[in-house]
């Protein structure tokens, strides 16, 4: 395929994937099927005709209002539509029709939705952080070997991308937690003045960080498993630097220090980021 044709492609593609994301940002983290009902109106749940769903068109059509309750729909919809089109094309561009750039497109609109999700309720739902890491590990250095890679450098790749991914975050919140424990530091969540401490016989001693959600350790697994050691450190490297950039514009617009993003989304941009612009 001609390469001008795929980016097309990828781009109207990401269009209606950015229309099924939407879905699923907002019904995922409340427990909710993301197959069926098909789209409704979120002021009065009337289901959206088929023509008015059309990516971005069917929001402008309508200019931004439910066709049955005249109450505006958010201009996040079309917002998540256009951008997630836009970064299916400049995948398609980075790495050309090739089955692999499908991946990364999946691996990319994975990443949207956790980022999303995570700025919306503070949880990176399991279905997306573990269930990416499961294909990490198996679906793409298979695909990888497929396209002619090394098939033990592959799996190395991955296995190790995902350890390390995991096993960061993992040592900087366990490491934070005991300190707290030390020192007696209490939070307004759990544990709270009355509770003691998770115990070391408990799943929590080792799962519970206070200050950081497991959903980021789990999150950087699945991003380590498709970018490999080399990707996590960037990442990280990547996500600081947006979450910086970020928190110094949040104390500049709203004159406050406390910003209410989590890591998630600037961990999700720093992996948009690294597979875009890798610098190793
Ligand atoms: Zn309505």
């Amino acid at each position: 395929m001609e390469p001008r044709v795929f980016t097309a492609l990828a781009f109207v593609i990401g269009s209606l994937v950015g229309s099924f994301l939407n879905v699923v940002i907002h019904r995922l983290p409340r427990g909710e099927s993301v197959v069926s009902p098909g789209s409704r109106c979120p002021a009065c749940g009337k289901a959206i005709r088929p023509w008015h769903n059309v990516p971005v068109l069917g929001w402008l059509w309508l200019r931004g209002r439910c066709r049955d309750c005249g109450l505006p729909i958010s201009a996040r919809y079309p917002l998540v539509e256009v951008a997630t089109a836009v970064l299916f094309a400049l995948i398609a561009q980075r790495f050309g029709p090739s089955p692999l750039a499908w991946m990364w497109m999946g691996f990319a609109a994975a990443l949207f939705a956790a980022a999303a999700i995570d700025a919306d309720h503070r949880i990176i739902p399991d279905e997306i952080s573990l269930g990416g890491l499961a294909l990490g590990l198996t679906l793409a250095p298979a695909l990888q070997v497929w396209s002619g890679a090394d098939a033990r450098a592959a799996w190395l790749h991955a296995g190790s991308g995902g350890l390390l991914g995991g096993g960061l975050l993992w040592i900087v919140g366990f490491a934070h937690a005991r300190l707290c424990a030390v020192m007696g530091r209490r939070f307004e969540h759990w544990p709270g003045d009355d509770d003691a401490f998770p115990r070391p016989g408990s799943l929590d001693y080792w799962t519970w960080f206070p200050g950081m959600g497991f959903g980021d350790v789990k999150l950087l697994a699945m991003i380590g498993a498709f970018l490999g050691p080399l990707g996590v450190v960037q990442t990280i490297v990547a996500a600081s630097a947006i979450g910086l950039v970020f928190g110094i514009a949040w104390i500049v617009a709203r004159r406050g220090a406390a910003t209410p993003f989590g890591f998630g989304p600037m961990l999700a941009m720093g992996a948009v980021v690294t597979l875009l612009y890798p610098m190793f």
